[in-house]
């Protein structure tokens, strides 16, 4: 009755649970076989069945909570100069090595906007914004005769990390508005294709980085509409589909900004950013809004501010359970999951 084509499974865990059913060849987890070939007797296995208890053991150990908090991280400027609005390449640098260091790793903002998560267990997806597409975030240099990718730009450092440290990836998003976009304005095109080309995605910014809320609705789609066909000019077949709210404000009617149409091209934005100012619940939370995103901006104060936070409720933070098509909660948070929001993935509530 509660879910008619999902599948809930209410695996029933306690640490205490000594059940000895079966032998250790049955045991799928490394650490009980391990043991019984350290000559401990079977019996002493705390396992019910194989699947089940491979499953068991995982959630629990790892603190899988997919109805946890997620940031969305925001940078402006990234330059020379630390600021309230602009943080430098060094800085910006420490800042990916703080994320992988404590177990976060990227994800698409689209990927966590339509519920299609996928980290390794025991993870926490995180995901990377950048606004206004200055220079910093994405710069040309020449070296030898060569065009290079400066490597002290957003998207220098962002490849370079991710060569060093694979299993972070290679996802950001970089909200771009109409005129030179990074800022060179003889290459400005080709960024736009590169940025796609490794990976990462580019996202809406507007055309005037105006304030919505004082254009009409026809304003309000040329503003955004007129980017996603700039961006489909010189990508074909991408199409912009996420906003970030110049200014943080919406227009009079958010549905202005959700979809609409420009000379012909049509539009429709899976996400909505805001400007501020905290992490974003889980997508198969009770009362998430992809319309109406909050952020986090990334300087230091505000930074450490939120590290710190999951830092002190651990049950608060988005924990994979590694497997895309599963979303596994505990039970004492079982309470948060609107399952209209689960799709065609199962619910696992645990304890
Ligand atoms: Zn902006």
């Amino acid at each position: 009755m509660l879910l008619q084509n999902k599948r809930v499974l209410f695996i029933l865990i306690s640490l205490l649970i000594v059940l000895p059913l079966f032998g250790c060849s049955q045991n799928s987890s490394g650490l009980n076989e391990s043991e019984a070939l350290e000559g401990q007797a079977p019996s002493e296995d705390p396992v019910s069945s194989p699947n089940e208890e491979e499953t068991q053991i995982d959630l629990a150990e790892i603190k899988a909570n997919e109805a946890g908090q997620i940031m969305i991280l925001e940078w402006h400027v990234i330059g020379e100069k630390e600021g309230r609005w602009s943080r430098t390449y060094d800085n910006f640098r420490k800042d990916l090595e703080t994320l992988y260091a404590r177990g976060y790793r990227l994800v698409s903002l689209r990927d966590v906007a339509t519920n299609n998560i996928a980290v390794e267990a025991g993870y926490t997806p995180v995901v990377l914004t950048f606004d206004d597409g200055t220079a910093g975030h994405f710069r040309y240099i020449e070296k030898d005769g060569e065009r290079i990718i400066d490597p002290n730009c957003a998207v220098g450092i962002l490849k370079s990390f991710a060569e060093e440290h694979p299993d972070f990836g290679l996802e950001a998003t970089f909200y771009i508005n109409y005129y030179t976009p990074f800022g060179q304005k003889d290459s400005w095109q080709d960024k736009i294709k590169e940025v796609i080309d490794l990976g990462m995605d580019l996202g809406n910014h507007t055309v005037n980085h105006k304030k919505l809320s004082q254009l009409s609705q026809e304003e309000v789609a040329r503003e955004i509409g007129k980017m996603v066909q700039m961006v489909e000019q010189i990508v074909p077949g991408y199409k912009l589909d996420t906003l970030a709210l110049p200014h943080g404000i919406n227009p009079k009617d958010v549905s202005w900004a959700v979809s609409g149409e420009y000379e012909g091209i049509s539009y429709h934005n899976k996400a909505i950013l805001l400007v501020g100012a905290g992490p974003i619940k889980s997508p198969v939370v009770k009362g998430f809004d992809a319309t109406k995103l909050p952020r986090i901006q990334v300087f230091q104060e505000e930074f450490d501010k939120w590290l710190t936070y999951f830092d002190n409720n651990p049950d608060k933070r988005y924990i994979s359970d590694g497997n895309p098509d599963t979303i596994a909660v505990p039970a004492a948070q079982a309470h948060l999951v609107d399952e209209s929001k689960i799709g065609d993935k199962e619910l696992i509530i645990y304890e």
